[in-house]
């Protein structure tokens, strides 16, 4: 996806430069330019950053302290003044109504004065700071000036929009409000008349709901996109304003959406799938073997993706799954299914610990069922040199196999000629354009990606609206219940006696810092300080040291030991967090939990519980401040991935959750993905309506 262009592009008359308009010269045109606005339509979706109710203007005599308010009134005093030490001035600003008298104060900004004239009228908007005399200090204001234009400015609520050097508000909202009434005519309804808008909206409507496979309750009222422009600049109640935005929010997510369906039936006409539905040959040993049997929910995402690996199209699928919930199986019978085909397989991880664990425990798996399995990471790999021969000698009739990798498997010696399937784990670490060359390595593979942090909704619709979805919505049985507890450092002492008597029951645990070495100020906890004074207190139980600086052979030497229970305790930094899986694990210990976001901590604690003893997540504040402590309780409250992963999208936004920065975030400029799940998915609709005909 890369930067997603989310806006649509307008041919015709709105794609003109703001040059045309009157009154933008190449000056002004270049000023508007620094606000990204070059062609009328960018003019006309320059959001306003908030509004004045200019009806309602606050007399001075009622303003209240730190309340944000809009007052008016006529210049009585103005002047500067150099401050004390000689340095910094002063702008002072008084004005005047039938009221009162209101300081205005700004410092530093001696070029104020040449705004202002003694007499004039200006509209003030700020807080008070002080009531002794009334006092705002850095308001905004704008001078009211009496020309034909009035009813733009005043007695209504009026756009204030985000400037820049050398442009007014005045002239600014002059400019829209021109531009509004000379191209309103022009602004036509983008998607050809074929969206929908439920009672009280545009009444051309050529999809039905049951065509865009949604239920009329579902179809939202929204007005038309002409209307909707004039009602985000110059709105006539403040609801106005949040009913344009959705509307100018529905065609950016149906813009981006459209793209993603087109992309997918581009990739489509291209692509003839390889034949993988499978034979069971291998699967029925394979399961038999296993020790457990298949949960409901992974036996209804099987029948799912043999489906799509039988079909005519290549699979592209997402499978979403909770902590724990078992995708690794899932995992294992799809690669089955390519094998038994006479395909190849290639398994993508985010990190090496995580392609080694998948490497054992898919060779402890196939290898009685002489399916050979391969590593191939930056530092190791169990092929034999010259990669680049591969393709030849698979050709030559050598068997289908699973190669597990990390990056080193998007690299250009990796060729394996009849490459049939593609899984990629824990997509969200990897970008959508690596995902997109590590499937272009084959004929068109099938393609199943794997997520292990729970992805919100709305933003699983917008970076995933390309894939079909299965979920993994039910845990495997007989595991051991998880307790999550919040705890201060003052605790820590006890912490550490009831992890020893975990120990002394024969089970282990982790302990995470967010620091692999000291900062300057040593107030977040570091892994390798921690170490030496912790494997002291958990003598004789030994501990062992992980963390991204070591080298991989170290990595993997400490993994192992753990694995095998010849290490009691395992420090180490975040990098757990994805797909470990020591099943005697049960306590995780997480210091400086408010340093990590929800999802994240939800992922360490999915690390324990997965036994069949009782586990136990402590998550110790370093500071423990509310706001942590809110924070922390979700967890308390709740072990629902996708709960907490909403949860996270609320409190930190979409930018921050895990990674998403780097997997091609589109932005929005009136969508907004922690409140619009509904437009998102009716967008999803219509772009799929648009582009295949119907919303299937
Ligand atoms: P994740 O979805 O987080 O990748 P894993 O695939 O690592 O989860 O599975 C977690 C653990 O549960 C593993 O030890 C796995 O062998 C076990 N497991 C998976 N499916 C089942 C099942 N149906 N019954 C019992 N245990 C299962
Ligand atoms: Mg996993």
């Amino acid at each position: 996806m890369g930067v997603a262009q989310t806006q649509m592009r307008s041919v015709g008359p709105l794609a003109r430069s703001v040059t045309v308009l009157w009154g933008v010269g190449p000056e002004r045109g270049a000023q508007l330019a620094r606000l990204g606005i070059r062609t009328i339509e960018d003019l006309l979706l320059h959001r306003p950053r908030r509004y004045e109710d200019r009806r309602q203007v606050r007399p001075i005599g009622s303003l209240r302290l730190g309340e944000a308010a809009t007052t008016r009134g006529r210049v009585v005093a103005m002047g500067t003044k150099l401050l004390k030490d000689r340095r910094r001035t002063l702008f002072e600003l008084v004005i005047e109504d039938a009221t009162g008298r209101l300081h205005c104060r700004w410092w530093n900004l001696p070029f104020m004065e040449q705004y202002f004239r003694i007499g004039s009228e200006v509209f003030v908007f700020g807080k008070l700071t002080s009531d002794r005399p009334p006092t705002m200090d850095h308001p905004e204001t704008e001078v009211v000036e009496s020309d034909e234009e009035d009813f733009v400015h005043l007695n209504r609520i009026v756009p204030v929009y985000p400037l820049t050097e050398g442009l007014s508000q005045r002239w600014l909202r002059s400019l829209v409000w021109r531009a509004l009434n000379q191209y309103e005519a022009q602004i036509s309804e983008p998607w050809a008349g074929a969206v929908i808008l439920g009672a009280g909206g545009l009444a051309e409507a050529r999809a039905t709901p049951r065509q865009l496979g949604l239920g009329e309750a579902e179809i939202p009222a929204m007005p038309p996109r002409a209307r909707a422009i004039r009602m985000l600049h110059f709105p006539e109640s403040l609801e106005d304003v949040e009913v344009a935005r959705r509307r100018l929010a529905l065609d950016e997510f149906i813009a981006l959406q459209c793209q993603m369906q087109a992309r997918r039936k581009r990739f489509e006409s291209r692509a003839t799938a390889l034949p993988c539905g499978g034979t069971n040959l291998l699967i029925k040993p394979f399961l038999a073997r296993l020790g457990f049997s298949l949960t409901e929910a992974q036996k209804r995402v099987l029948r799912e993706i043999r489906r799509d690996m039988a079909g005519r199209h290549p699979m592209r699928r997402l499978l979403q799954g909770d902590v724990g919930s078992g995708k690794t199986v899932v995992a294992a019978c799809t690669t089955l299914m390519a094998i038994e085909s006479g395909y190849s397989v290639a398994l993508m991880a985010p990190t090496e610990i995580l392609a080694e664990q998948h490497y054992q425990t898919f060779k402890r798996w196939f290898d009685p069922l002489g399916v050979p399995v391969e590593l191939l990471t930056g530092s190791r790999k169990t092929v034999a040199p010259g990669l680049a021969d591969r393709g030849s000698r698979e050709a030559d009739g050598e068997a289908p196999r699973l190669f597990v990798g990390t990056h080193a498997l998007i690299e250009a010696g990796f060729a394996p000629r009849k490459l049939g399937l593609v899984i990629i784990d824990e997509q969200h670490k990897f970008g959508v354009a690596q995902r997109e060359r590590l499937v272009r390595k084959g004929n068109y593979p099938h393609l199943l990606v794997m997520t292990a942090t729970p992805i919100p909704r709305t933003l699983g619709l917008t970076l995933y609206g390309d894939l079909d979805v299965s979920v993994i919505d039910e845990l495997p049985p007989g595991r051991g219940a998880v307790k999550t507890i919040v705890r201060t450092q003052e605790e820590l002492p006890a912490v550490w006696e009831f992890i020893r008597s975990r120990l002394a029951e024969g089970r282990q645990a982790y302990v995470v810092y967010p620091r692999v070495e000291e900062d300057e100020a040593g107030t977040v906890k570091a892994v390798t300080k921690e170490f030496n004074t912790l494997k002291k207190v958990f003598l004789p139980y030994k501990t062992g040291l992980l963390h991204g600086r070591l080298a991989p052979r170290q990595k993997e030497q400490v993994l192992a030991e753990f694995r095998d229970g010849k290490l009691h305790v395992l420090l180490a930094t975040a990098l757990v967090e994805v797909g470990l899986d020591v099943p005697n694990a049960t306590v995780m210990l997480v210091e400086n939990a408010e340093r990590f976001g929800l999802a994240q901590l939800h992922q360490l604690r999915g690390r324990i519980g997965r036994g069949a003893h009782e586990s136990y997540c402590i998550l110790v504040m370093g500071a423990a401040t509310p706001e942590a402590q809110e924070r922390l309780k979700v967890l308390e409250l709740t072990n629902d991935g996708f709960a907490i992963a909403e949860a996270d999208l609320k409190l930190r936004g979409p930018g921050e959750l895990l990674g998403l920065q780097q997997s091609g975030m589109p932005r929005f400029k009136f969508g907004e993905l922690t409140r619009d799940f509904e437009l998102v998915r009716y967008a999803r609709a219509i772009a799929r309506w648009l582009v295949y005909g119907s919303a299937g």
